[in-house]
């Protein structure tokens, strides 16, 4: 979702399906999709359609109950997908590692009980992000 004269985001034209991605969740306002290089064995990127808030903290000041749905979606990925516990990132900023400048969180999890990869354990420093 752009404003007028407003170029498309990497995220937007995933929405769109203008790029290949695996979409994991959809709601009226958020998706998501498998991270096209994961740092970890669930790694899910999880955007708001709207392309208008750059980062996190734009978003939770301006739409907070939109930051809630986007963390509920991750939650709801990180049970079906996982055992439920995870780490959510938000990179803010050129320097600490964003790279695109349209609010996403980074779902990072262990695969479930029931993969055949891995295990449940969530031990400290496993999922090491950049
Ligand atoms: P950040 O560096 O926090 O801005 O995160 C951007 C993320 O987008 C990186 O983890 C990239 O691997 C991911 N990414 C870039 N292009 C794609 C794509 N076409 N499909 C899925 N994920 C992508």
């Amino acid at each position: 979702m752009t404003s007028p004269g407003q170029e498309p985001s990497l995220f937007s034209r995933i929405a769109a399906r203008e790029i290949p991605a695996t979409i994991v969740a959809e709601t009226d306002r958020i998706i998501a999709f498998e991270d096209i290089a994961p740092q970890a064995p669930v790694h899910v990127v999880i955007t708001t359609r709207t392309q208008q808030y750059r980062n996190v903290v734009e978003l939770a000041a301006e739409d907070p109950g939109l930051l809630a749905e986007l963390v509920a979606v991750a939650a709801g990925i990180a049970a079906e997908r996982s055992n439920g516990q995870f780490r959510l990132v938000f990179n803010t900023g050129q320097a600490a590692g964003q790279t695109v400048f349209h609010v996403h969180a980074h779902l990072l999890a262990q695969p479930g009980p029931g993969s055949p990869v891995g295990d449940d354990s969530l031990g400290e420093g496993s999922l090491a992000f950049r």
